[in-house]
């Protein structure tokens, strides 16, 4: 490293020695624990870590050339607003270039995003976007141009319940479907938001309100949540000033709920299960964790984001599925995206609470404003009028019968997918994951799981690594339907490649996976993750 001062060197050579007899008489776990609070710690070093960061991550970048704006770390002048505003067709050819040069989700070969086909449903949802952009002075050409993207947007605006009335019918219309598939009462109730993210923060910021009303003796709040939740909790905690205890899972990838028990305090004011959770498609023990909560007097959440528009019609379909809903009496909130399997655009999800006096929580006003009297139900204040309107076209044009019927093709494609996997010597399902999702993983110590992935990419798959342990997650959507077969037959091909070639292992994924699991010091993984969104997202 030609870049380091001289005094620099001295202070790491002195450290190294340090070190290697620590290395020498404790082992390798000590040995980074203080390699990594020692460098912290001494004078130049943040400066040294965040270089040699630096220099990790802007390879890393640069390897995986995100597109030609990245390639080889060349950067292209800065982009600025052009001048003269570019043709539209010329804007329809590039972006359809860009869009050319991605993976395309209907090959059947990314395991989480996106579950809409382009069928006549999606059409419908698009039309939405036309219909209400339209009335909001939109130009043909314009809205051509937008409804290119998946993720259309339009100028109707959801922030004023009164100036479009339509919308807040179109809401009000999908809460309470929301709120009849859930199976809850004429009580239950909630607000559509822009996604899983939005209703977690939200289900967060009313419970986080709640206490502060009912219990304002408490001053540092926290949430018990199984280790397996989303990581929205763990930020919903950190945006609102919140602790979450993590209660460990079993050997059955289901929470402990005396473990959860455990981790209760005094400053407790919310428990949280997700059925299911992301990583392995597995639905805590929510009987138990209802049981829990209704004993020591604590409300509780359930992350449905993912599961909430499967689960119902999977059950209905006859499938065991453990309850998980309204129906069991301990639970207070439901947070499900419509925008995964209620099969609807992107920016679109309820937050949905027990009854109204739960709901008001989460209610921000405002009282003082030169501006008028403000009032607003989630953390978005402009809303796209868009998503709403295609929310409530989706659900009116699927149906259950539509719902069901998506849910038994996916059904039957997961079982086989899953029943062909336990036939792959290498490999096995953790758990027992009850609907359109599982994760594998290898019991075969010469077989590396994630290097069966770096395989799998070579044959253009993008794979969901997941660690502790390391494993693969698939989400089974509907471009999966007419993969199958040659889904197996890969993951067979590059378990007997990863079987048959040793040095394997030793590089990309697994390398890296391994590499994390020996630093103790989470802090330098996260200051790692914070360079790379950082380099990622570099503007030109
Ligand atoms: C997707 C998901 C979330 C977060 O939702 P976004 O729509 O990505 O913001 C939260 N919890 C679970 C279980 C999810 O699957």
């Amino acid at each position: 490293m030609d870049c380091l001062s001289l005094l620099e060197h001295v202070i790491v050579t002195l450290f190294l020695a340090v070190l290697i007899s620590i290395y020498m008489n404790k082992g390798r776990e000590e040995f980074f624990r203080i390699l990594l609070l020692g460098l912290k710690s001494l004078p130049g070093m943040q400066g040294l870590i965040s270089r040699v960061l630096k220099g990790e991550v802007t390879n890393f970048v640069k390897q995986v050339n995100l597109d030609e704006t990245t390639k080889g770390g060349k950067r292209p002048p800065r982009v600025v607003i052009p001048k003269k505003g570019i043709p539209y067709d010329e804007l329809r050819e590039a972006m359809a270039k860009f869009k050319a040069a991605e993976t395309n989700h209907v090959e059947g070969k990314i395991f989480a995003y996106t579950y809409t086909l382009f069928d006549e449903h999606f059409q419908l949802q698009k039309d939405c976007f036309k219909i209400f952009g339209e009335k909001a002075g939109y130009s043909e050409n314009h809205d051509a141009l937008v409804s290119l993207f998946h993720q259309a947007f339009l100028h109707e605006n959801a922030l004023n319940p009164m100036i479009y009335p339509s919308l807040r019918r179109f809401e009000t219309e999908v809460v309470s479907m929301a709120a009849a598939m859930l199976n809850g009462n004429e009580n239950a109730t909630g607000f559509l938001t822009s996604g899983g993210t939005e209703s977690v923060l939200m289900a967060v910021k009313t419970y986080r309100d709640r206490a502060r009303k009912l219990f304002p003796h408490i001053k540092e709040p926290n949430i018990v949540a199984p280790i397996t939740i989303h990581p929205v909790m763990e930020k919903a905690a950190h945006y609102f000033g919140l602790k979450v205890y993590h209660a460990p899972v079993g050997p059955d990838f289901r929470v402990d709920v005396q473990a959860m028990e455990k981790l209760i305090t005094p400053n407790t004011i919310l428990l949280a299960s997700s059925a299911p959770q992301f990583c392995h498609g597995i639905v805590d023990p929510i009987d138990k964790v209802s049981e829990l909560a209704v004993r020591r007097g604590l409300p509780l959440h359930i992350d449905a984001c993912f599961g909430g528009f499967m689960l119902p019609w999977v059950e209905k379909l006859g499938y065991s599925v453990p309850d998980w809903d309204f129906r069991v009496p301990g639970v207070t909130s439901i947070s499900a995206d419509i925008h995964k399997y209620g099969y609807v655009v992107k920016g679109a999800s309820v937050v949905m609470y027990r009854n109204e006096e739960l709901r008001k929580h989460q209610i921000f006003t405002y009282a003082e404003w030169p501006g008028g009297l403000y009032g607003s139900p989630s953390m978005a204040g402009t809303r796209p009028g868009g998503n709403i309107a295609a929310s409530w076209a989706a659900m009116r044009a699927l149906g259950e019968e539509g719902y069901m019927s998506k849910a038994k093709e996916l059904m039957e494609a997961t079982i086989k997918l899953k029943d062909g996997i336990r036939k792959i010597p290498a490999l096995e399902i953790i758990g027992e994951p009850c609907m359109t999702c599982f994760a594998a993983q290898s019991t075969d110590p010469e077989v590396d799981i994630l290097a069966v992935s770096d395989v799998m990419e070579t044959k253009g798959y993008k794979m969901e690594k997941q660690q502790k342990p390391s494993s693969l997650h698939f989400s089974i959507l509907p471009h999966h339907v007419p993969f199958v077969e040659p889904l197996l037959q890969d993951l067979a091909k590059s378990c007997d490649e990863v079987k048959a070639n040793k040095t394997l292992a030793k590089k990309g994924s697994a390398a890296m996976y391994g590499m994390v699991a020996t630093i103790p010091d989470k802090a330098i993984i996260n200051d790692f993750i914070v360079e790379f969104f950082s380099e990622v997202y570099k503007c030109n």
